[in-house]
């Protein structure tokens, strides 16, 4: 991109944590290589709200936050439904759908900045979700770049298999991807959406839209590294026309300052080095109860200090009380008077927890900021995908990383743990089988190479932005 005079960046994520996140951090990222800049963010009111009451907001003298006007309830939604955290998972693409209707809003507020600083923006880097933003870009002569917030795996995959629905075109229970044959999917690696696809299906109408319209961006920058994703780097190097730039990994700091968990952080500092088990799914995917209690019988078997973040289960009300009977009877109070295991509600400060030197593994479903923090922080993974382009994640880190063990997989609805696979794995990441040290000696290999990415001489990630900046 030619720098010119003009130093101004329009950052657009879509309005869910694990979009907003690593595009606070890429905010921060570029400021801190090129103090000159000026970013602005850019989301709708409770979101752009959220941030400046986080417990670490960005740095607002660099930042500029703007809010564009959005109406959940023109759209059906609930009034607080600016984001995917405050709806159930079959609202969610009501919410993308609705936040197409974006677009004049957007329009109008780069013609505000363009007014208030006398030049259009330099550059807008958009989310996958807002590639209609390009329309935008050219309009007023700025450069678009798509920033990716999942990994270049899961990504080629799951734009693959939403293009061409290839297993509607079989009976096999594994199929080849059409534009890579060497990568085969099982049917149960499809999460619900895409198993019910018939192409007509709103989820198919919107995300080959997307995927189409993604192929209009002057540049795509993703969350990743260059040496820890050959496979999907190539993959999405094969089908996207223009330059793909990994920059990762991009991950928002660590913060202690998050009412009401206090008692976390102090349980981890009492807890010996390595031991615990982070078990999180994530801001807006959970499991059934029935799941959740084979999940605590199984932890409890495997005797391994835990940190659960308990969210409702399937079907009950994402912001509800916690009920003790989705849970075995006594399961919180046998885990608090051993002292083996600690229940969160709520948000918990996830960075922070996995850079605690007493965490020892991670039971994810694998989003992909979540993938990142933990092997950013030298911890193994134990998969249970669950949605998504979760489910490769979890095939690339089993299958090519080798840092990961899978637990089970499938959607929220149907997807079967059982505990004595539970104990089996946990106890064989935690508790040093051969599986677990060879797991462990890789996730040091890439935590190594991550590191590695963001040193100066330069590291992959450092050439990549300097190439897109
Ligand atoms: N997160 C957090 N505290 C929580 C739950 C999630 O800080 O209690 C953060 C987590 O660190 C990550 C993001 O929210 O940065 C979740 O993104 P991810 O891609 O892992 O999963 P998603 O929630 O989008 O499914």
């Amino acid at each position: 991109m030619e720098d010119g005079d003009r130093q101004h960046v329009v950052l657009f994520p879509f309005m869910a944590q694990g979009h907003i996140n690593p595009f606070l951090a890429l905010a921060e990222l570029l400021r801190r290589r090129r103090p000159t800049l000026f970013v602005t963010l850019v989301s709708t009111p409770l979101n752009i709200q959220n941030i400046k009451s986080s417990s670490c907001p960005p740095s607002l003298s660099s930042i500029r936050l703007r809010s564009i006007p959005f109406s959940p309830a023109a759209h059906g939604l609930p009034p607080e439904a600016e984001t995917t955290a405050a709806i159930p998972f079959h609202q969610i693409v009501t919410l993308l759908l609705a936040s197409q209707s974006l677009q004049p809003a957007f329009e109008q507020l780069i013609e505000d900045i363009t007014q208030e600083d006398g030049r259009p923006p330099l550059c807008i880097i958009a989310d996958n979700f807002f590639a209609w933003s390009f329309h935008v870009a050219r309009r007023f002569g700025a450069f678009h770049s798509i920033f990716f917030t999942s990994g270049a795996y899961g990504t080629a995959v799951y734009s693959s298999l939403w293009t061409h629905l290839p297993h509607r075109k079989t009976d096999s229970d594994e199929f080849p991807l059409p534009e890579f044959p060497d990568t085969i999917i099982h049917r149960s690696q499809l999460p619900k959406h895409l198993l019910m696809a018939d192409g007509t299906d709103p989820w198919s109408d919107f995300l080959q839209r997307q995927i189409s319209l993604v192929s209009e961006t002057d540049a795509v920058i993703i969350n990743t590294v260059e040496e820890v994703e050959k496979t999907g780097l190539r993959m999405l190097r094969k089908v996207l026309p223009c330059p793909v730039w990994p920059v990762g990994p991009v991950v928002s700091s660590p913060s202690s300052a998050i009412a009401g968990n206090d008692h976390i952080l102090k349980w981890l500092d009492s807890q010996p080095p390595a031991s615990v088990l982070y078990v999180s799914f994530g801001s807006q995917n959970t499991i059934t109860a029935p799941q959740m209690k084979e999940l605590a019988m199984g932890l409890e078997a495997s005797r391994t200090r835990f940190l659960w973040v308990i969210r409702p289960p399937v079907g009950f009300d994402v912001k509800g009380e916690f009920k003790p009977e989705w849970l075995p009877e006594k399961f919180e109070e046998r885990m608090r008077d051993e002292g083996t295991g600690v229940l969160a509600h709520g948000w918990v400060p996830q960075l922070e927890i996995l850079s605690h030197a007493s965490t020892g593994g991670f039971l994810s479903h694998c989003g992909w900021n979540s993938v990142l923090e933990s092997l950013s922080r030298g911890v193994p993974i134990v998969a249970w995908p669950l949605s998504g382009d979760q489910l490769y994640n979890a095939k690339m880190m089993e299958e090519e990383l080798g840092v990961c063990v899978e637990v089970a997989r499938g959607n929220m609805e149907s997807s079967r743990a059982d505990r004595v696979v539970v104990e089996k794995v946990v106890k064989e990441v935690m508790h040093g089988g051969q599986r677990g040290k060879e797991i462990r000696r890789r996730v040091e290999e890439v935590r190594g190479l991550m590191k590695d990415a963001w040193t100066e001489g330069p590291g992959s990630s450092v050439k990549g932005l300097s190439e897109f900046f």
